[in-house]
């Protein structure tokens, strides 16, 4: 298989394509966790549409690391990074946590 790519494509397509800020892999917006910035201030928020939006692995605690957020987040990478381990523990309350 040698298919060139194409090198001219007629329209310039904006796919609305998501990718972790963390590990830069491309995937389903479903698999992410949407941090939102408002008034300067980034935030893990669930199902809010405004403002600035950065996408986050929503099962690879790898990517929620301060040191992989702060290129995106800068220095309120650790908070994100501590909002997405409690947004994960919140979403299993019947875990002792003794991982
Ligand atoms: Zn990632």
């Amino acid at each position: 298989m040698s298919d060139a790519l194409p090198t001219t494509s007629t329209s310039p397509r904006h796919l609305p394509e998501r990718s972790c800020v963390a590990c830069r892999r491309k995937r389903p917006q479903a698999e992410f966790v949407r941090v939102v910035r408002q008034e300067g201030v980034w935030a893990v928020q669930a199902g809010k549409r405004s403002g600035r939006g950065a996408y986050v692995c929503s099962d690879s605690p790898a990517c929620w690391q301060d040191k992989k957020l702060r290129r995106a987040f800068g220095a309120q990478a650790v908070q994100v990074a501590a909002q997405l381990l409690e947004k994960q523990n919140a979403a299993q309350p019947s875990q002792p946590g003794s991982a």
